[in-house]
């Protein structure tokens, strides 16, 4: 019988995330990964603690960006590589009260420390900007997919990563013990995303799936270095890249691109910008998104062995790993979970 301390369930950002609280706490585990979901993997990335189409704050991004920047930066000595891209988004203007809304915005006191107070009015080949644009600071962009496929290597090297589907109704739970196959283990974490669906333990929680697709587009003549933010986003990679995304639809439930999609993103595409475009790679997966917009953390009403970190919607990159350590700080340290992120909140 093999012992560990954790058994995690998924290895797309959350699982990453509480992974890594783990290796830090020198706590034994192993994790499962069957690539049923894919929205880590396609995620745009970016982390932005404003919401664009109104310029409101986005819930807890301030606390969330104390954790996650050292947690990236923290993962690129490790693993040796860079993830974070340090990059503007500049939101394009439709009208004259856009960018006075703009104005009034510049003054709140949170979000004046990432609005820049002036319209920028510069011409760039092939888009139309009649309005000009805002610029956002102290955005940017870490590249999800190189990351994960990077620390999936690294802890397959260390043999804790086992590329096979967690079966649910496999779990012994003994007076003792519980029991996966021949694994003895303290607790067992869900981080499954959308997958949560075909957990029998968790999958009462309200998770409203939000899918989503993106293209890469090959565009010489584009030459922005920002993120363009307009009836999609439009972010450079280098080598005359884009992707662009994204779409949402709350009704299909599966990862797979679809053409319906694609043409949403070409139609909104087409009316952002002028120049020739290839279209090279066309992605898609699902948001695991909840009813209420909060994160999914915490214990199993009756069994404790098991908790769960999931509902990161939209935003998995900065919510990540401020809620994987506060899950590690309840579970290990009893320290009490924030009432709007606890799943008590769907059975109290
Ligand atoms: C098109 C698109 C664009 C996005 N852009 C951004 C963005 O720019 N910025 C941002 O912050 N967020 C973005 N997101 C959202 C972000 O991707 C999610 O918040 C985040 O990836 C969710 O991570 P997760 O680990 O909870 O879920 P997932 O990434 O879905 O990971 C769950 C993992 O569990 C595995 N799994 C499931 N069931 C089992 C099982 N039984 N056994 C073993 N393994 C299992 C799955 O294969 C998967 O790898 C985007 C999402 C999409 C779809």
């Amino acid at each position: 019988m093999k012992e560990v301390d954790y058994i995690i369930v998924g290895l797309g950002l959350a699982g990453l995330a509480f992974s890594r609280e783990l290796e830090k706490n020198k706590k034994t585990f192993l994790v499962f990964e069957n690539d049923s979901q894919h929205s880590s993997k396609v995620a745009g990335g970016m982390y932005n603690p404003i919401i664009l189409k109104r310029f409101t704050p986005v819930w807890d991004a301030e606390n969330q960006l104390e954790v996650a920047l050292p947690f990236y930066n923290e993962l690129e000595r490790l693993l040796n590589s860079t993830y974070d891209t340090k990059i503007d988004v500049c939101r394009l203007f439709t009208s004259v009260e856009e960018q006075n809304n703009w104005f009034v915005k510049c003054d709140h006191p949170f979000l004046s420390k990432y609005l820049v107070p002036e319209i920028i009015t510069k011409k760039y080949r092939g888009i139309d900007a009649e309005f000009g644009y805002g610029r956002v600071i102290k955005t940017g962009r870490i590249d999800t997919s190189a990351l994960l496929n990077d620390y999936r290597s690294y802890l397959k090297d260390k043999g804790l990563l086992r590329i096979e589907s967690f079966e649910y109704d496999q779990i012994s739970f003994n007076i003792d013990s519980t029991t996966y196959g021949n694994i003895e283990t303290t607790n067992i974490v869900f981080c499954e995303g959308f997958g949560l669906k075909k957990n029998p333990f968790f999958n009462y929680l309200p998770m409203q799936e939000v899918k989503g697709e993106l293209i890469t587009i090959y565009a010489p003549k584009l030459e922005i270095d920002f993120v363009l933010k307009s009836a999609v986003f439009i972010m450079p990679l280098g080598k005359h890249l884009f992707k662009v995304g994204a779409t949402f639809n709350w009704n299909d439930k599966t990862s797979k691109p679809t053409e319906k999609g694609k043409k949403e993103l070409v139609d909104k595409l087409n009316k952002i910008i002028k120049v020739p475009y290839d279209i090279i790679e066309h992605v898609a997966g699902i948001r695991p998104t909840v009813k209420d917009r909060r994160p999914l953390v915490g214990v199993h009403p009756e069994k404790s062995q098991l908790a769960i970190l999931n509902g990161l919607g939209t935003r998995g990159v900065m919510i990540a790993p401020l809620v994987a350590k506060e899950l590690f700080n309840h579970l290990e340290k009893g320290e009490k979970l924030r009432k709007e992120i606890n799943i008590s909140r769907f059975t109290e």
